[in-house]
């Protein structure tokens, strides 16, 4: 048997590939319209046929059990070929059909009309058919309703496409603000937080902490001598040292911490659930950590160091910018000492 294959074949698959109904689960709006093509035109089986590249896929059927066949077989690889419905009154007489194991065994088709469904971009993706096992008559205005039916499956189509189009665009918009929120809130270098995510998530806890009275302290962390490293190593040891400080720091925080990297060599952490004895203990493990990176380079291995200004906050009475401040305060108390160490405030 030789398939009769459309002169719009390829593009023919392409569209039906668009609108993704193929091996979709049953669909009552597709369900609906093939039961009333049965009661509408009396017959005992209507179906949808999508004709794929090598076989018929029914996205509806009535009277009839099997899911698929091969196109081979298929009334309705021919009824795609023309302009308009296909129109077999009894194919036993028909020479195209007459060997065709669909009307020789199972389910015995002798009569078959089938409309195609139409894409707007002119497109035969399939046919509305309905199926008769005796020859039949069909009326101009019988055909005409099966052709309005067809129209009804393809409206639906299109439907469908608009639906998926808008999830896909609304999708596609989420995830680009995601990005671009990503990136304002990002280091680039270091892919730590930058100062603005670390006051947008910084305000959050403060307030928690505020409203629940639970303990918050603050740490300034600075590296030392930062400048000697960059002038003696290269700006680009200084960034790996700054990547390797904001890996170490990272590992150490809880879930609650904020951190964020405030400016060139300059880091801050605001731990809730932690009063000031607490955060200088933190503090002081966290530069012993720091201390342990060591830039490997040709010249000669280096390490680093960084002080600390410690401070607990009060989020009754002042600002997480206040806060900082003094912690800040501290920060310079430390360099003045000598460096590479933690210095707390202590509340008067
Ligand atoms: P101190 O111990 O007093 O903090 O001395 P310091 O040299 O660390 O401080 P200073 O503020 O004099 O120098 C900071 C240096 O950090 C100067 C600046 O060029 C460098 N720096 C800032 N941002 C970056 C960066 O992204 N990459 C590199 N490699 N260097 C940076
Ligand atoms: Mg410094
Ligand atoms: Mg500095």
């Amino acid at each position: 048997m030789t398939i009769p294959i459309p002169t719009d074949e390829e593009e023919r698959l392409k569209a039906l590939d668009r609108y993704k109904v193929l091996d979709t689960p049953a669909e009552e709006a597709f369900d609906k319209i093939t039961r009333l093509a049965v009661q509408m035109l009396d017959v005992p089986i209507a179906l949808v046929s999508l004709i794929d590249r090598d076989r018929q896929w029914f996205l509806s059927r009535q009277g009839l059990d099997v899911a698929e066949t091969s196109r081979e077989v298929a009334f309705c690889a021919h009824a795609i070929c023309g302009f308009g419905p296909l129109l077999v009154p009894d194919a036993t007489a028909d020479a195209r059909f007459v060997n065709n194991p669909l009307v020789t065994g199972d389910p015995k088709i002798k009569f078959y009309a089938g409309a195609p469904l139409q894409s707007p971009d002119g497109h035969n993706l399939g046919t509305l058919c309905v199926i008769d096992r005796k020859p039949r008559a069909f009326s101009d205005d019988q055909l005409q309703l099966l052709t309005q039916l067809a129209t009804m499956v393809t409206e639906q189509f299109e439907v469908r496409l608009a639906g998926q189009q808008a999830v896909k665009e609304l999708l596609e918009q989420e995830a680009h603000s995601q990005e671009l929120r990503h990136l304002a809130m990002t280091d680039p270098l270091t892919n730590a937080p930058n100062r603005r995510a670390f006051f947008e998530f910084g305000e959050k806890e403060w307030h928690r902490a505020k409203r629940y009275g639970i303990p918050l302290s603050l740490l300034a962390i600075d590296v030392d001598h930062f400048k000697h490293l960059n002038d003696t190593l290269g700006h680009s040891a200084g960034d790996d040292a700054l990547k390797a400080i904001v890996d170490c720091i990272n590992s150490s925080l809880r879930t609650h911490d904020v951190f964020g990297r405030m400016g060139g060599e300059e880091f801050t952490i605001l731990i809730p659930h932690t009063d000031v004895s607490s955060a200088r203990v933190l503090a002081d493990r966290l530069r012993e950590q720091l201390s342990t990176i060591c830039i490997e380079n040709s010249i000669k291995p280096w390490r680093i160091t960084v002080s600390i200004g410690v401070t607990e906050c009060f989020p009754d009475r002042e600002t997480l910018e206040d806060a900082l401040q003094r912690a800040d305060a501290m920060l310079y108390v430390a360099k003045q000492r000598g460096r590479d160490r933690v210095e707390c405030h202590v509340a008067a």
